[in-house]
C-alpha cells in the first residue's frame, strides 16, 4: 500500500466535544422550578411538568415546569410592572444591559453550544460556530439600536409588553432575534421556547440574572401550545412575535384579530435553490450542503427545492450524490458530524411519511449507502429526482434532510418554478453572471435572496418572508420597527354603516341623469349584479346612483390589478410623473370637487375647498416621494453587501373611510401607488360619488389600465371579499371595529398583510397622516445578499 492508498483508506476518528460541564449544569438545576418570572425561579402553579429528551439517544434530560394560564398571568403582570421604568430608562442604560448580556453569553459560549446540541441534536460545529456567535452578535448589535432610537425613529416608542413564541430548530438564536430588539425598543417580554428545546433559554435566564437585567423585564415561561395560546390571548400584551409553522401562524392571526395587538409572523418556507448553467458547480454543491443539510434540513429557509438548468442537471446531480456519500451522520457532539438526529420521533415520522408519499407520487428518492447510529432519531440525507411541481415534496415544507429536484429550460421558467409555492421566505441564485443573478433576484417572491451563497444571516440585515411565510422582519432597522409604534393622528371612532332608506326626494330634472359605474381595468363598467345604490345629498335628496359592487366585481378588479404589469414595472420616476399628473388634473377641477363635497357632506364651501386642496397636495407629496423612499445597503461582517430593496407589496385592497371622503381615499391610494402597488379601492360607502367623479381624472392622467380599480358598494361586505381573496397581497381597512376585526380574521388564506384602523379613523387633514408610516406599509423589504471577492 503506498501513501496515497493509505491516505484514501483513512477513516475519521471520533472527535467528541466534552459534555461534562453541560452534564454538571443539568444535574445541578431544579427543572421543577424552571419558570423565570419577575426575576425569580418558579414552579408551575398547577405542578405540571413536561419531558425534554436527547434526540441522539432518546434519554430523558429533564422534567421541566409546564406553565399554566395562571403562570402566564403572573409573567405578564411582572412584565407590565417593569415596563414604565424600563421604557423610560435612557438608551444608554438599556444599551449597557444588552451589551452585558452579550458579554456574559460570550463567557459561557461553549456551554450554550454543547447544551444546544444535546437538547436539539444539531451538530456541535453548527451550534458552536453559527447559532451561539450569531445570538451574541444580536445582543451586541441591538445595544446600539437602544441608543439610536431617538435619532433613527423620531416619533416612535416601544409597543409595551411583548409576547414571544419560538420554535425548536434554533432555540437560542430565535430567542436572541426576539429579545434583543424588544429590549432595545424599551419593551418588556414574556417569551416561551418550544417544548422540545427548553434548556438554553433557562441558561439564558440565568445570564439575565447576572447581567443586571431588571426584574420583570425578561420573563421566560416554559410549555407547549396551551401556554402559547395563553400568551397570544392575554389582554395585557400589546404585541405578539411568533416564529413557527404557517399552520400555527394562521391560528395566531385569527386569534389576535380585532385585539389591536401588533403582530409579526416568521413562518415556514419551501425555498428555491436555483442553479444556472454558467454556475460554478462545485461551489453550488457546497452551497447546497449548507442550504438543505444544515441542521438536518430543519431550517425555515432551507433550500429544499433544487431548480437546475437542464443542460447541467446530470453533472450537478452526480456531484451532489458524491458529496452526499461523504456526509457524516452521527453524534451531534462529534466535531466531524455533518448530520445529527432530528429533534423528536414525531418529526422523524413526519419526514419519513412525506418521503414515502413523494415516492408514491412519482419521485425517485435516493440515499447514500451509510449506516445510521444504533440509537437516536436519524434520517439519511435524501435526494428526490423526477419531482413534478405538484409533488408533495415540491409543495410541502418537509423540515428534514430531503432535497426535491426539478429542471428548467430558461430564466423565465426558473422564475416561474421558483415562485410556484404558497411560501416566500428565501431563495438562492447561482450564476457566474452577476447581471443575470440580479435580474432574477427581484422577480423572486421571497424576503431574502442569496446570490452564490445560502443561509447568510446577520443582525443588521432584515430576515422574513412574503406570502404564507409570514410578515414582519427580524434584524436591523426593519426588525426594530416591529417593536416600535409610530404616532399616527387618531380620528373618531367609526360606527358601522347604517343601511339607510332610499332618499325620497328625486332630482329636479334640470340635469341629465347620471349613474356612475365601477372603474375596473381602466374602463367604466357596469356592476355584475346590475343593481345600483342611491346616494343622498346632505339634505337627503338624491344626488345620484352608483354601482352596487359584489364579489364578482371585486374578483374582476383583483384580476385587472394583478394583470397590470405597466405600473409595478414602471420606474419610480415614471410613477412620480403620473402622480403629479393626477394632481394637476384634479386641480383643474378643484372647484367642481369642492361643490360636490359640500353638496354631499354639508361641509362649508371653505372646508370643502380645503379638503380638495389638501388632496392635491397629498398627491404632490407622494409623487415627490415615489423616487425617494428607497432601500439601503447593509455591510454585514462578511465579504458581502446586502441590498435591502423596497418592493411593492403587490395588489393592495383599500377600504376608505367616510370621514374626509376625498382626502381619506387619496391619502391611502396615493402612497400605495407611489411604491408600485396596484390598487382595488372601495371608497366611502356614504359618499362614493367623490370617487366616481375621479374616474375621468384617472382616465386623463396616463394611469395604466388596472393600476387603480374602484368598486363602490357596501364597505363591510366588500372588505370581507377582499380579505378572503388569496390574490390580494395587502389590505388596508378604515371601517368600523367589527369590519376591521373580520378583515383580519378572514385574511388567513394567504396571510395577506392587513393594516386596520381597528375601528378608528385618522385625522386625515393632519400632516402626520402622510409620509413614511404609509410608505412603509406599501413595501416589502427584500434583502439580497451579494458576496464579493474571488
Ligand atoms: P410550531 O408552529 O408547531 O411551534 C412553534 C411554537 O409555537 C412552539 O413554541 C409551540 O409550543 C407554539 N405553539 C404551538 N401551537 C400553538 C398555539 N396554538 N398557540 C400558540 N403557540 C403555539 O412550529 P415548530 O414545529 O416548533 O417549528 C417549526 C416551524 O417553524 C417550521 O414551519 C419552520 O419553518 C418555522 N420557522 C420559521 C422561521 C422563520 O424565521 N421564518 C425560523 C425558524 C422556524
Amino acid at each position: 500500500m503506498n501513501i496515497l492508498d493509505r491516505y484514501h483508506a483513512m477513516e475519521y476518528g471520533p472527535a467528541p466535544e466534552a459534555r461534562n460541564e453541560a452534564d454538571a449544569w443539568l444535574a445541578a438545576r431544579d427543572f421543577g422550578k424552571a419558570l423565570f418570572i419577575d426575576g425569580g425561579w418558579k414552579a408551575a402553579s398547577g405542578g405540571k411538568t413536561f419531558d425534554t429528551s436527547e434526540p441522539s439517544s432518546g434519554k430523558l434530560l429533564a422534567k421541566v415546569s409546564d406553565a399554566s394560564a395562571a403562570d402566564i398571568d403572573a409573567a405578564v403582570a411582572a412584565a407590565t410592572k417593569a415596563l414604565p421604568k424600563w421604557s423610560a430608562s435612557s438608551g444608554y442604560q438599556r444599551a449597557k444591559v444588552l451589551y452585558a448580556i452579550g458579554r456574559a453569553m460570550q463567557r459561557h459560549q461553549r456551554l450554550f453550544a454543547v447544551l444546544e446540541s444535546i437538547d436539539n441534536g444539531k451538530p456541535i460545529r453548527e451550534s458552536r460556530d453559527i447559532d451561539v456567535p450569531l445570538a451574541i452578535r444580536h445582543f451586541i448589535h441591538h445595544a446600539g439600536w437602544a441608543q439610536a432610537l431617538d435619532k433613527d425613529f423620531p416619533g416612535h416608542k416601544g409597543v409595551g409588553v411583548v409576547g414571544q413564541i419560538i420554535p425548536w430548530n434554533f432555540p437560542l438564536l430565535m430567542l436572541a432575534w426576539k429579545i434583543a430588539p424588544a429590549l432595545a425598543a424599551g419593551c418588556t417580554v414574556v417569551l416561551k421556547p418550544a417544548e422540545f428545546t427548553p434548556l438554553t433559554a433557562i441558561l439564558f435566564a440565568e445570564i439575565c440574572e447576572r447581567a443586571g437585567v431588571p426584574k420583570g423585564v425578561v420573563n421566560i415561561v416554559q410549555g407547549g401550545p396551551e401556554a402559547g395560546a395563553a400568551i397570544v390571548n392575554h389582554p395585557g400584551i400589546q404585541k405578539i412575535a411568533f416564529t413557527g409553522s404557517s399552520e400555527v401562524g394562521k391560528i395566531i392571526r385569527k386569534a389576535t384579530a380585532g385585539s389591536g395587538k401588533k403582530l409579526s409572523l416568521e413562518l415556514g418556507g419551501k425555498s428555491a435553490f436555483i442553479v444556472f448553467e454558467d454556475a460554478d458547480l462545485d461551489s453550488a454543491v457546497e452551497g447546497l450542503v449548507d442550504g438543505i443539510w444544515f441542521n438536518q434540513g430543519q431550517v425555515c429557509c432551507a433550500g429544499s427545492r433544487l431548480l437546475v438548468q437542464e443542460g447541467i442537471a446530470e453533472a450537478l446531480i452526480a456531484k451532489v450524490k458524491t458529496r452526499m456519500s461523504r456526509l457524516r451522520v452521527g453524534s451531534p457532539l462529534d466535531k466531524n458530524t455533518d448530520i445529527g438526529p432530528l429533534v423528536d420521533p414525531t418529526q422523524l415520522d413526519r419526514v419519513k411519511g412525506l418521503v414515502a408519499e413523494g415516492a408514491k407520487q412519482g419521485a425517485v428518492c435516493w440515499q447514500p449507502d451509510a449506516a445510521l447510529p444504533a440509537t437516536g432519531y436519524y434520517h439519511l440525507p435524501t435526494l428526490a429526482t423526477g419531482v413534478s411541481p405538484a409533488n408533495i415534496l415540491a409543495q410541502e415544507e418537509v423540515f428534514g434532510p430531503v432535497l426535491a429536484t426539478m429542471t428548467f429550460r430558461n430564466t423565465e421558467e426558473a422564475i416561474e418554478l421558483a415562485n410556484n409555492t404558497r411560501y416566500g421566505l428565501a431563495a438562492s441564485v447561482w450564476s457566474e453572471n452577476v447581471n443575470l443573478a440580479l435580474h432574477v433576484a427581484p422577480q423572486l417572491k421571497a424576503g431574502v435572496v442569496w446570490v452564490n451563497g445560502t443561509n447568510m444571516f446577520d443582525a443588521a440585515c432584515g430576515f422574513g418572508g412574503y406570502r404564507e411565510s409570514g410578515f414582519g422582519r427580524e434584524g436591523g432597522r426593519e426588525g426594530m420597527l416591529e417593536y416600535l409604534a409610530a404616532k399616527l393622528p387618531l380620528g373618531p371612532v367609526i360606527k358601522p354603516a347604517v343601511v339607510s332608506a332610499q332618499p325620497v326626494e328625486q332630482a329636479d330634472g334640470a340635469t341629465i341623469d347620471r349613474t356612475a359605474k365601477l372603474f375596473i381595468g381602466g374602463k367604466q363598467v357596469r356592476p355584475d349584479g346590475n343593481y345600483s345604490l342611491a346616494v343622498a345629498t346632505a339634505n337627503g335628496k338624491l344626488a345620484g346612483e352608483v354601482g352596487f359592487g359584489n364579489r364578482k366585481d371585486i374578483r374582476d378588479a383583483v384580476s385587472a390589478a394583478r394583470a397590470c404589469k405597466g405600473w409595478p414595472e414602471a420606474t419610480a420616476y415614471n410613477r412620480s410623473q403620473v402622480l403629479y399628473y393626477l394632481a394637476e388634473n384634479l386641480s383643474g377641477r378643484a372647484g367642481e370637487f369642492a361643490t360636490r363635497l359640500t353638496e354631499l357632506t354639508g361641509a362649508t364651501p371653505k372646508a370643502a375647498r380645503e379638503e380638495v386642496d389638501q388632496s392635491i397636495e397629498r398627491l404632490f407629496l407622494y409623487a415627490g416621494l415615489a423616487d425617494k423612499f428607497e432601500g439601503r445597503v447593509h455591510q454585514p461582517p462578511a465579504r458581502a453587501v446586502t441590498l435591502a430593496l423596497h418592493e411593492p407589496v403587490g395588489v393592495v385592497g383599500i377600504v376608505a373611510p367616510d370621514a374626509s371622503p376625498l382626502l381619506g381615499l387619496i391619502s391611502l391610494v396615493a402612497p400605495a401607488l407611489a411604491m408600485g402597488n396596484t390598487v382595488v379601492a372601495v371608497p366611502s360607502e356614504r359618499y362614493p360619488l367623490l370617487a366616481t367623479d375621479l374616474y375621468q381624472v384617472i382616465e386623463y392622467s396616463d394611469v395604466p389600465a388596472g393600476a387603480i380599480n374602484i368598486v363602490t358598494g357596501r364597505s363591510a361586505e366588500l372588505a370581507g371579499v377582499l380579505a378572503k381573496h388569496d390574490d390580494v397581497d395587502g389590505l388596508w381597512v378604515f371601517a368600523d371595529a367589527e369590519t376591521c376585526a373580520k378583515a383580519e380574521a378572514e385574511s388567513i388564506g394567504n396571510l395577506k398583510r392587513v393594516w386596520s384602523g381597528n375601528g378608528r379613523g385618522l385625522d386625515w387633514a393632519s400632516d402626520e397622516a402622510a409620509g413614511d408610516a404609509f410608505l412603509r406599509r406599501a413595501v416589502e423589504v427584500k434583502n439580497v445578499w451579494v458576496p464579493y471577492g474571488d
